[in-house]
């Protein structure tokens, strides 16, 4: 992940361990993965025995880590700092008020 955005130069690191929180969004996506897959087994499949059911999950979980890692990071930063499409136009003082 970069440090800040090459775009409007907002730094991602907004306090130490700021992205510790992201790992309970993280964390609600992967369970959302998890169930997912095991209805679509459920439903789709015929006879599936408790070791399928894990390895696909475990499988589908390992596959989505690198964009369930950073959606979780996208949520959690922008619980925080809203987007504002008119950011240039606004002097840097104000800017930074009306975070
Ligand atoms: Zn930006």
């Amino acid at each position: 992940m970069h440090d800040s955005c090459s775009n409007c130069g907002q730094h991602y690191q907004i306090e130490p361990s700021f992205f510790y929180g992201a790992m309970y969004v993280n964390y609600g996506i992967t369970v959302g993965i998890a169930i997912t897959v095991f209805v679509a087994m459920y439903v789709l499949g015929s006879d599936w025995e408790m070791l399928h059911y894990i390895i696909a999950i475990i499988g589908s979980l390992i596959l989505s880590a690198p964009i369930t890692f950073r959606l979780g990071r996208m949520i959690w930063i922008n619980l925080f700092i809203g987007y504002k499409p008119d950011w240039k136009s606004i002097k840097k003082d104000e800017y930074s008020k009306s975070r």
